[in-house]
């Protein structure tokens, strides 16, 4: 959908729109953001908004700021909340880094967003972002790693190629997995809070005119190959003129025509471990985000990471780790994190991981609908990035193209890569 078509779709559904006592403003130049009591229209309980968000993970949660950002009314939509325990966006803890082997604009979104996440802090006064650094172990210089490297130097990117032994000197709590590996550090990486994120950012949608109305959504009345509105489980109705579907992991649930076997939908978890009284060693900033363990912020624990295990149905499965998992757990720790081998666990966040087919993420039209979006697929990578994910799916709900011109990207061929796949994992 262009841009001027996405400005008569929204006249069509929500008429004028009001902002302010600045008259009317057409709703996608962008710049006058309405006071909340005009943020959104409708009279009992049936609301009527430009964009209507359903899902307030990180991905919904950014994409709607930027669209009211943007001057649009916008309904934010979670049948929790945001950042809620069953969805994919919780806990304590999240990595941040740039090493994405040759895939340049995720290297390049990961750097925009560290960026990004120091403004926002700035703005909504809460700290969001730890920058302690990213260490990767590598054992040898296989093609992937020399790729990256060779986007780190033609980005200007900062890194240190850091020996085996100085890596035990600098480190010594978290030793290489063996002397053949060294190192590769950059300083942009490091650690981020969901719970902090996820309040701050809908906390400041909401200051900023946003609706954010508590249900589960499905979709409502089709005109042709338009959707009209959503029905809210309270019997709320609510119409816009362009739908947003960041349901995460119930994308295949929502739209089961659509999405089924397009996503594989996985257990994974955070083990926060304790750390003896007054050792500070796996606190930022004194260790790197290493991927395989995070260092705790705020005394929530080193956060050890279980890969994905089973295939989850996200409305069902209990967030308990399996005697297998709490196993693994203590294995690692006394393979990698010695000192922390009999420290206790002092609670699991579990939540799921939601893979596309090609590991990108799906920022796409639905195939029959031409103004609802699919959003989604964050495949273990959308925490960091997501203010810049918010960014330009706001864009692309608006009808503009956004490219990368540093990769060389198009705004179609970004677009392309985020495409929901033909292929399935059935
Ligand atoms: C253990 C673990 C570790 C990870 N580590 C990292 C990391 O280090 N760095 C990183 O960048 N990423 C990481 N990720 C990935 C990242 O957390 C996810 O990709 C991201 O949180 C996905 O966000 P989302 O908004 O797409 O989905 P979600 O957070 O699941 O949000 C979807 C929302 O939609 C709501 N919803 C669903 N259906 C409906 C409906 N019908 N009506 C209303 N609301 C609905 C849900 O309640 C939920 O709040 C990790 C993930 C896991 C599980």
């Amino acid at each position: 959908m262009d841009r001027r078509r996405f400005v008569k779709t929204v006249g069509a559904s929500a008429g004028t729109l009001a902002l302010g006592t600045n008259g009317v403003l057409n709703a996608a130049s962008g710049d006058v953001v309405a006071p909340a009591s005009q943020s959104t229209q409708g009279t009992g309980s049936d609301v009527t908004v430009d964009v209507a968000v359903v899902g307030a993970g990180v991905m919904g949660n950014w994409t709607a700021l930027h669209l009211r950002e943007m001057g649009l009314s916008v309904a934010l939509i979670d049948q929790y909340g945001a950042g809620n325990s069953k969805s994919s966006s919780p806990g304590e803890i999240r990595g941040m880094r740039l090493t994405y082997g040759e895939d340049e604009h995720e290297m390049l979104w990961a750097r925009d967003a560290c960026e990004q996440w120091k403004i926002r802090e700035a703005e909504f006064g809460t700290r969001m972002f730890y920058q302690c650094g990213g260490l990767a172990f590598r054992r040898e210089w296989t093609a992937r790693n020399n790729a990256e490297r060779a986007l780190f130097d033609k980005h200007g990117v900062p890194y240190e190629v850091i020996p085996n032994d100085d890596l035990v000197r600098r480190w010594p709590q978290a030793p290489p997995p063996s002397e053949e590996h060294f190192g590769f550090y950059h300083p942009w990486g490091g650690v981020l809070s969901p719970r902090d994120t996820n309040m701050a950012v809908a906390t400041a949608f909401k200051e900023k005119g946003g609706r954010f109305l508590l249900g589960k959504a499905a979709p409502g009345a089709r005109a042709g190959g338009s959707l009209q509105t959503v029905t809210l489980s309270s019997g709320e109705t609510v119409s816009a003129g362009t739908f947003v579907f960041a349901v995460g992991a119930w994308l295949p649930k929502v739209f089961p025509e659509v999405m089924a076997g397009k996503l594989s939908v996985r257990k994974a978890a955070y083990n926060m471990i304790g750390t003896p009284p007054g050792d500070h060693r796996f606190a930022v900033p004194n260790l790197p985000n290493t991927g395989l363990g995070l260092p705790s912020i705020n005394g929530a624990g080193f956060g050890l990471l279980i890969n994905p295990t089973d295939e989850v149905d996200p409305d069902q499965y209990e967030r308990l780790p399996s005697a297998e998992e709490t196993a693994r757990v203590r294995q690692t720790l006394a393979s990698r994190f010695p000192a922390l081998k009999d420290q206790p666990i002092l609670h699991v966040w579990t939540c799921q991981t939601e893979f596309s087919v090609d590991g990108q993420c799906i920022f796409d039209l639905h195939p029959e609908m031409d103004n609802v979006w699919l959003v989604g697929g964050g495949s273990w990578h959308a925490f960091k990035i997501g203010p810049v994910i918010g960014d330009y799916v706001a864009h692309r709900v608006t009808g503009e193209e956004k490219g990368l011109p540093e990769a060389n990207l198009s705004g179609s061929e970004l677009a392309a890569l985020f495409k929901l796949k033909a292929e399935t994992f059935a």
